[in-house]
């Protein structure tokens, strides 16, 4: 086993949770505040998008918007918060051993991929999301279309104002950590976007734990 393998295990607190979401797959769960959940790239350079719901008011959703503007920053990594649209904490980045992710709010759709590469029907994070959470009572339409906390998402900024998908920059073994300050929904999606360098072009496995702090 690699040694970055190792220290995806290791956990501070006891893991309740440990699951292999296929390449292309979805996933959901619900987290009670205190309960920490990490996102493990198996293989390396594989994107993981999120979205987090509250679960007494499923309304109240990410706002990544907010999360930029409240951590006074376009890079969100450990040690910011991601907040809700009405401004409330849904959950604390604790650790993130890559420190590359994008909370643009931009992620794939049926939509988007039919207009950015002319391939309709695509398999797509959007309706991941939707199936991830069905099992939930949240309907499709209670899914934000357009706030996204996507792990290890590479997009750069160039100063001209133009920007760019580059292939993740994680390796085998990198992981990122929330731990949850509300009772939350979190819909995943192991992003199966293979016409761009999102994934470098291959979408892969990932693996999510659930552990209680010690
Ligand atoms: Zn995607």
């Amino acid at each position: 086993m690699a040694k970055a393998d190792q220290q995806a295990d290791r956990v501070d607190g006891e893991i309740t949770f440990d699951h292999v979401i296929p390449a292309k797959e979805c996933y959901g769960l619900t987290l009670a505040p205190g309960q920490r959940l990490r996102i493990i790239d198996i293989e390396g350079q594989q994107v993981m998008d999120t979205v987090w719901l509250s679960a007494a008011d499923p309304a109240d959703h990410l706002s990544v918007m907010w999360t930029n503007f409240l951590n006074k920053s376009w890079k969100i990594t450990k040690g910011h918060t991601l907040y809700s649209i009405r401004c409330n904490p849904l959950a604390d980045i604790v650790e993130d051993t890559v420190g590359i992710n994008s909370s643009t709010g931009s992620y794939c759709s049926e939509a988007a991929n039919r207009v950015r590469f002319d391939v309709p029907h695509t398999r797509n994070c959007y309706d991941n999301l939707a199936n991830a959470l069905a099992g939930f009572g949240i309907e499709k339409r209670q899914i934000p279309e357009a706030s996204q906390f996507c792990a290890f998402l590479n997009i750069t900024y160039d100063e001209d104002g133009t920007h760019e998908v580059l292939p993740p920059t994680s390796k085998a073994g990198d992981h990122i950590d929330f731990e949850a300050r509300a009772d939350v929904l979190v819909g995943l999606s192991c992003c199966p976007q293979e016409l761009n360098a999102c994934n470098n072009f291959k979408a892969k496995p990932m693996r999510v734990m659930v552990y209680e702090k010690g």
